[in-house]
């Protein structure tokens, strides 16, 4: 039966994380069994690269990322940029974790657009598919984006949290909207109406794994403790994101996975060795 279900891909997940160093066979081999067949790993900072990398040398089933996440950009060393492009030729992977983020207050708001608007150029100089972290800076993406050429590969909005009136003018851009289990909990209502908005050929759904656990109901797997005191996600959840989002959305769950595998296919098609 199970061969026979669609493969789900997970749009956006972090397995270099800590929270997996005990036990990522088992984690991969989970997600392998709940049909997760691709998972899009995103590095964040210079010190994960390489575990990035790694694992993606070692299963083909995960798809990397490089990039330096708007919370890192202190950390940089002075190099960064070339490491980055050592990465990124290095492997068939796209440019993510990237971004803008005025939630957290001790940011640097220039250095954070030079950076993003650094990766986005080396993105679309290497014609690779680009992951965005936004947290409350959605006027200032807008703003970015629209005067910056779009990578042609296409940029993905990973765990979607922006305004819905904004789905229509991002996806006149290009963007590809990710959402995690987190738009499954009823009193999310603002996340589910930018849900609603997104056009079918744009819509992914993500674990953001260890991060944003959905709803009980909807785990595959009992969650385990993490670092940090907090319960930690895993890939294989994304069979329970996807039940719920096809109950969410009026639609079958076989015909939401072949749609959401398309949407991949086209993002990140290129990247599927
Ligand atoms: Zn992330």
């Amino acid at each position: 039966m199970d061969a026979e279900r669609p493969k789900l891909i997970d749009a956006h997940l972090h397995l270099q994380d800590e929270a997996f160093s005990k036990d990522i066979g088992e984690v991969i081999a989970r997600a392998a069994d709940a049909g997760v067949d691709r998972m899009v790993c995103c590095g964040t900072c210079e010190d994960d690269w390489p575990l990035v990398m790694n694992l993606a040398r070692c299963e083909r089933r995960i798809i990397p990322c490089f990039g330096l996440h708007p919370w890192h950009i202190g950390n940089r060393g002075e190099a960064w940029m070339s490491k980055l492009r050592r990465y990124l030729e290095g492997t068939p992977s796209g440019v993510g974790e990237i971004g803008l983020d005025k939630y957290r207050e001790d940011l640097d708001e220039r250095a954070q657009e030079k950076i993003f608007r650094l990766q986005l150029a080396v993105a679309r100089e290497l014609d690779r598919p680009v992951t965005i972290h936004c947290l409350r800076a959605w006027d200032w993406l807008m703003r970015v984006l629209r005067s910056e050429e779009i990578p042609r590969a296409g940029v993905l909005l990973h765990a979607f949290g922006g305004p819905p009136e904004l789905v229509p003018a991002l996806a006149d851009l290009g963007a590809y909207f990710s959402f995690a289990g987190d738009v499954l909990d009823e009193k999310r209502h603002r996340k589910r109406r930018a849900l609603a908005a997104v056009p079918p050929e744009r819509l992914l759904f993500e674990t953001d794994a260890p991060d944003f656990l959905p709803p009980e109901r909807f785990c595959v797997v009992r969650p385990a403790d993490a670092p940090g005191g907090k319960m930690r996600n895993e890939p294989a959840n994304l069979r329970g994101i996807l039940r719920g989002a096809a109950e969410l959305m009026g639609e079958g769950e076989e015909e939401l996975a072949l749609r959401l595998r398309e949407n991949s296919r086209r993002l990140w098609g290129g990247l599927m060795l």
